[in-house]
């Protein structure tokens, strides 16, 4: 293949996780039809990656490029200190209507690491109002993904996220092991033990637990049972420390339930939405909070929650989370999703056989290969992009999730080209 790097790109843009001495390839995207990427020498990929969990819809939709105009007519922003919007108004009742009951109050915040800063930072407020100043600790599973701000950083995985790095730097938090039992599969009762122990010798210290509910995305794309979820949350009521989910990656339909939770049938007191709030379109998110929280934050010296970005509650990015949230109640996405599901399964089984192939497992609309040894990145992208698709891996982790409007052809040309390129490793 002889594609054309971009000059200017390759010496002066900084890409995310690369050098800039010698950059990973980059490919450069003209336009977006669909479930297709369009290149710039008109190659045309099928998507395998939803953009990092987002594009659901897939791309351009006129529903949503309608949304995003109808709001720029009227507005794109104004600082949400002392005023507010229709966009923001009718947003926050829909993801009420489709949030865990508990869920009463809605904090709007920039993109995914922000809404986990100031999640761990209602927490922490939470924390302090209720059992004083050293209540103020996390307790997380090992595997997790939370963003790669400070605070976030800090809650990701100290092996696979950047803790050896910035080392000193971070907050330390407590690390129990991420729970085994698959989900689908045989629940082992031991898993539970080392969330007990720590609860149990820490929670005086502990404002929360954090973690993402059944799917561990960019960790380890791990799917764990829905029973640690049911013990974690009578575990973290038992010693009052609040529980925390990180459902960025898998709300909005991923998992093949709206949101993760619903698997496990337990609520958290604080969540974090984003990724496919916007159906793609910018970036944005939400945190959640039920009354306790709100209430225990409000009626305690400072008496206010301390956050506030600058571009809080966007009026462009409401409109579009509104849009393109209502598109997705009246797609017949659990339809979608499960024919993704099913197809997956079918398709990418041949896999399992391969003898650089460790692992293989679907769930809702994703798909993941876990290979035995970790993959030549920009080989195995440049093989991808040969056989028309876009699928970026990372580590040992060969994996899709596309938008839920994928056809058929097109999902079966994914499984086709992840079947073939991992058999090539
Ligand atoms: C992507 C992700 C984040 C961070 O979101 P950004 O928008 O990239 O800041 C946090 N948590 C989870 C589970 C994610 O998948």
């Amino acid at each position: 293949m002889n594609y054309r790097i971009d000059e200017f790109d390759r010496e002066h843009l900084w890409h995310p996780y690369t050098s800039t001495i010698s950059p990973l390839p980059v490919y450069k995207v003209e336009r977006t039809e669909g479930c297709e990427l369009v290149l710039d020498d008109g190659t045309r990929l099928v998507d395998g990656m939803s953009s990092w969990w987002c594009a659901i819809h897939g791309y351009n939709h006129p529903e949503l490029n309608r949304a995003a105009e109808e709001q720029l007519g009227r507005m794109s922003h104004v600082m949400f200190g002392g005023l507010t919007h229709e966009p923001a108004i009718s947003l926050g009742k829909l993801l009420l209507r489709i949030a865990p009951p508990s869920m009463s109050k809605v904090f709007y915040a920039d993109s995914g690491s922000v809404a986990v800063e100031v999640a761990m930072k209602m927490a922490v407020q939470y924390g302090v109002a209720s059992g004083g100043v050293r209540k103020s600790n996390f307790v997380t599973i090992r595997s997790g993904y939370h963003g790669d701000t400070w605070n976030a950083m800090s809650v990701c995985d100290p092996v696979t996220g950047m803790h050896t790095l910035f080392g000193s730097a971070l907050p330390v938090r407590w690390f129990v092991p991420s729970p085994s039992s698959r989900f689908g599969g045989e629940w082992d009762g031991n898993d539970i033990a080392p969330l007990r122990q720590v609860l149990e010798e820490h929670h005086e210290e502990l404002a929360a637990l954090i973690l993402e509910p059944v799917v561990q995305g960019a960790g380890g794309m791990w799917f764990y049972h829905p029973e640690y979820l049911r013990q974690a949350a009578a575990l973290c009521r038992e010693y009052g420390v609040l529980l925390v989910f990180d459902e960025i990656a898998t709300g909005f339909g991923r998992t093949g339930k709206l949101f993760a939770w619903e698997h496990a049938g337990v609520e958290p007191d604080i969540m974090c939405i984003g990724k496919a709030l916007t159906g793609g379109y910018m970036t944005f998110s939400a945190v959640l909070a039920s009354d306790k929280v709100a209430d225990m934050i409000s009626g305690h010296s400072p008496y206010v929650f301390m956050h506030g970005p600058t571009f809080m509650g966007n009026p462009l990015a409401c409109a579009v989370s509104r849009a393109s949230t209502e598109l997705l109640l009246r797609s017949g996405w659990q339809e979608l999703v499960a024919g993704i599901e099913a197809q997956l399964r079918e398709e990418l089984a041949p896999a399992s056989h391969l003898p650089s192939v460790q692992d293989v497992r679907v769930l809702g609309a994703i798909g993941v290969i876990e290979m035995k040894q970790p993959v030549d990145m920009a080989r195995m992208q440049r093989r991808f992009v040969e056989e028309g698709v876009w699928v970026r891996p990372f580590g040992r982790l060969v994996y899709v999730m596309p938008p839920y409007v994928i056809t058929p052809q097109q999902l079966s040309k994914l499984t086709r080209a992840l079947v073939k390129i991992a058999g090539e490793s």
